[in-house]
């Protein structure tokens, strides 16, 4: 280890003094979080100094209320799109999704030369990089405690072991030009790890010892104060429950907690129960902690699922996934009775050990009630002793900081309030205010020998995924499907001719939509949001380029009607559906629709304003046009139901010749004359 504290460290009195005239920041160390940071997830940090760029860990997080049809949050990359040339490799501190779920992804956008990590955490990277077919667009090295291997020309990193709820985790020790960091990496103190694999301490205060410039900690349970309990302190609440089980036994955990896992197994055995296992990751990750020896329990302890039910109910455990309320995860299915081999039996003891991430409390309620209606004893909450965090308490992150005695201190892997009461702890323990910085995504840390502050952001922000993990959900779908399910969908058909008039009543339907306007009321409405267009906008929609027929921007009268109506809506019935309107052009000449007699008075105020003129002038300055628009008015119009008004007479219909393209084909040829 001499050589790791060597000529690096030592020169570090003025780090300004190196001769490198090159901007203040090619001599500082670069530290910038692109995940992480105000919120509990996706993991994703970037080293950078010269020209080398070191990645520690990239996780996923999982969508919120809100993000419809989302399956996976990813965060922004573009900075390491940009820079790609300059990525040299990527540390992995341990195997939980929030911090290596966004490495397959990444790697089909940049390669990576080597990811370094441990052996658990890269068996399971192993299985999601084959998942996407990327394993060949890296190297992945496996390490061992204390192991020290370099990443590119600055970097140095060593493995120290640490206690985490997951097995083979690591805190880092980063050797740099400027200095070490301690990049904790999730932790918890825990002298009694079920595995018996101890906190290398020594490390730590050795390298407090050496002079640590900054210490970026885990700051998950800030708030919380004492020291965070011993994983081992469940197995005597989970045994004495188990024991009094007259029925089935069934459990619900992550599967990525090993430890207990591994614990609740064990007590399958000392109590005579045989296990089932059901969930994927469950069974995946079971098999793969086996595998490698992380996990230590008989072939025979496990039965298959379908022939569990032949054994007596009193040797029978059931382990699953679902604890977080998950939907589609076993015991949410069995819940609902919607699972085809477990149904719940009075008898049944179920057992929650875990507790909700914030954010899926509701759903893990829900779970509870329906598992109780069913009958099942259910045995959850704090006051059970059933579960502990895998990360450390006020008390852990104080010993943290006196054992590695940083300059300069910057909490991670937090939400907001957080890091703040972290930084409070740091304060109490003697680290000046001046040296603490509460930072957000994409922001810079640069840090010298003796400075540290903010440099200016990068891109960051989110990517969300659908299910098939390769569609990319932007703001404008998701905003979309949030309209969709709250107030539903209004499609509109207007059919107008080619010289700017109505030539037939238009057709409204909704789709989801509540509301105390009758049919009659809403087509009339969507009647007047397209006069108004006609009569106020048509001049800068059309132009008449010599030919036969003027050429329209039918996209850019969609849009207006779309604006107006919305607008309307928001103002009259206080709903904001997504409005679809579609034009089917009719021919110049058409006899115009006069519109209805029997209307009452409109009552619309002012004419609109600018704003509302934005989309017509960006369309009109060549930017791309909604496609989603473009397709719909590709397809006809289906005639149905609620609210549409009555249809026009046969004649006129036939008069006004669908031409459902043209549309689309308009926009085009527009498109290619902005261009030219
Ligand atoms: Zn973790
Ligand atoms: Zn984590």
């Amino acid at each position: 280890m001499a050589s790791f504290n060597g000529g690096n460290n030592g020169n570090g009195s003025n780090g300004n003094g190196n001769g490198n005239k090159s901007g203040a920041n090619r001599a500082a160390l670069r530290v910038i979080p692109l995940g992480g940071l105000h919120e509990i997830g996706k993991n994703t940090c970037v080293f950078e100094y010269g020209d080398d760029i070191m990645l520690v860990d990239a996780g996923l997080a999982f969508p919120s209320d809100g993000m419809h049809g989302v399956n996976v949050v990813m965060p922004d990359t573009s900075y390491l799109k940009e820079n790609q040339k300059r990525i040299r490799g990527m540390i992995v501190t341990h195997g939980h999704e929030d911090h290596i779920g966004g490495i397959s992804h990444h790697l089909k956008n940049f390669n990576i030369p080597v990811i370094y990590g441990p052996r658990l955490a890269l068996a399971m990277l192993t299985g999601k990089m084959e998942e996407a077919g990327v394993t060949d667009r890296t190297v992945l090295q496996t390490v061992a405690p204390r192991d020290v291997v370099k990443v590119g020309q600055h970097f140095s990193v060593e493995f120290i072991r640490n206690t985490h709820s997951m097995a083979d985790s690591y805190s880092l020790a980063i050797t740099t030009p400027v200095g070490t960091i301690i990049f904790t990496g999730d932790f918890k103190f825990d002298h009694t790890p079920v595995d018996g694999e101890h906190f290398d301490m020594a490390r730590l205060a050795h390298h407090g010892e050496q002079g640590v410039l900054c210490l970026f900690s885990d700051s998950t349970n800030a708030e919380i104060p004492g020291f965070c309990p011993p994983e081992r302190s469940v197995f005597p609440h989970l045994d004495r429950h188990i024991a009094q089980a007259e029925g089935r036994v069934i459990i619900t955990t992550f599967a990525s907690s090993i430890h207990r896992v591994s614990m609740i197994l064990e007590l399958a055995l000392k109590n005579g129960r045989k296990v089932g296992l059901l969930g994927r990751s469950m069974l995946n990750v079971i098999a793969k902690a086996r595998e490698l020896g992380y996990m230590r329990a008989p072939d025979d302890l496990f039965v298959p699922i379908k022939q569990i039910r032949d054994l007596p109910d009193r040797e029978t455990l059931l382990l699953m996934t679902g604890s977080q309320g998950e939907p589609l995860a076993a015991l949410s299915r069995i819940s609902r009775g919607e699972h085809p081999q477990v149904q719940v039996k009075s008898s049944d003891t179920i057992i929650f050990s875990a507790s909700p991430i914030p954010g899926n409390t509701i759903s893990v309620v829900n779970t509870i009630d329906r598992l109780m209606m069913l009958g099942a004893k259910v045995i959850y909450g704090k006051g059970e002793g059933i579960h502990v965090s895998g990360h450390g308490f006020q008390e852990d992150q104080k010993l943290m900081l006196a054992l590695t005695k940083p300059k300069y201190f910057v909490p991670v892997h937090g939400e907001h309030r957080m890091l703040v009461c972290h930084s409070k702890t740091a304060q109490s323990m003697g680290v000046p205010a001046d040296n603490i910085l509460i930072i957000d995504n994409g922001d810079v840390v640069e840090l010298t020998a003796d400075s540290i502050k903010k440099g200016d952001p990068v891109k960051a922000g989110i990517e969300l995924l659908d299910a098939s993990r390769n569609g990319i959900v932007d703001a404008r779908v998701l905003k979309e499907r949030q309209q969709l399910a709250e107030d539903g969908v209004i499609t509109l058909l207007a059919v107008i001719s080619t010289d700017g008039v109505m030539a037939a009543p238009p057709r409204v339907n909704l789709r989801g939509v509540v509301t105390t306007a009758d049919a009659r009321k809403l087509s009339l409405w969507a009647e007047r949001e397209i006069t108004w267009v006609l009569e106020n906008r048509w001049n800068q929609l059309s132009r008449n380029t010599g030919g036969k027929t003027p050429d329209v921007d039918w996209v850019g009268v969609q849009r207006e009607v779309e604006l107006g109506l919305q607008r309307r809506l928001r103002r009259e019935l206080q709903v904001e559906p997504l409005i679809i309107c579609l034009v089917q052009p009719a021919p110049a000449g058409t006899p115009a629709y006069k519109g209805r007699a029997d209307a009452e008075p409109d009552n619309r105020p002012a004419p609109r304003n600018g704003r509302r003129e934005a989309p017509r002038q960006q369309h009109a300055a060549g930017a791309p046009a909604p496609v989603v628009r473009a397709a719909a008015a590709a397809t006809p119009a289906t005639g149905s139901t609620s609210a549409s008004t009555p249809a026009p007479a046969a004649s006129k219909a036939r008069a006004v010749e669908p031409e459902p393209e043209l549309a689309g084909r308009t926009r085009r040829r527009r498109s290619a004359a902005a261009a030219g």
